[in-house]
């Protein structure tokens, strides 16, 4: 299926120099919600993994139909200030913007292999901030899957020596 028919491409958003690839015309559409998420089902399958881990909020809408379809877990990233118990935070940088993602601290066991979510690799900062988190807990990130990757933001530089799946490349 060509999966970059459902992604709408937004010129100038969220500030001007920004093209924001858009992915909820690919959610609405059930066929290729379904086929990207297997496509991650699949790539996962082999991995052994324990525990999905995405950070707020499009690594939700694409880790949770992954971890229904395996039978295990997710956990959320978040914003600080959001989670509710005792975390872990990291401060991170992003294409637009900086900030501090927490996890819960109980969210995963030393040793569990986690797949890590998102909806769009761009400079790598997310994902970075996200396997620290998973890292700090004694985590093994088996896995990095995105529907989409900016491969002229060379995010996959930050990532070196991670296993990483995209479906879809600009
Ligand atoms: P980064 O940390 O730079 O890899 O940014 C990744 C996060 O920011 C992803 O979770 C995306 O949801 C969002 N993002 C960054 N750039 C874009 C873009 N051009 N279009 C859509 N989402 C973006």
């Amino acid at each position: 299926m060509d999966l970059k028919q459902f992604i709408a491409i937004v010129p100038d958003y969220p500030k001007p120099g920004i093209t924001f690839k858009d992915i909820t015309p690919l959610m609405n559409n059930g066929e290729a919600y379904k086929y990207a998420t297997d496509q991650i089902v699949s790539y996962a399958k082999d991995k052994q993994i324990d525990l999905i881990v995405g950070p707020e909020a499009r690594g939700f809408i694409i880790g949770c139909p992954v971890a229904y379809s395996l039978g295990i877990g997710f956990a959320p990233v978040r914003k600080e200030g959001k989670l509710p118990r005792e975390t872990v935070k990291v401060s991170y940088g992003l294409e637009y913007g900086s900030d501090v993602l927490t996890i819960h601290k109980d969210a995963i066991q030393p040793g569990q292999r986690v797949l890590i979510t998102d909806d769009l690799l761009a400079t790598g900062g997310t994902i970075d901030a996200t396997i620290q988190l998973v890292e700090q807990l004694g985590g093994v990130v088996a896995g990095i899957a995105f529907l989409v990757e900016l491969t002229y933001l060379e995010g996959r530089k930050k990532l070196e020596g991670y296993d990483i799946m995209t479906l879809m490349n600009y």
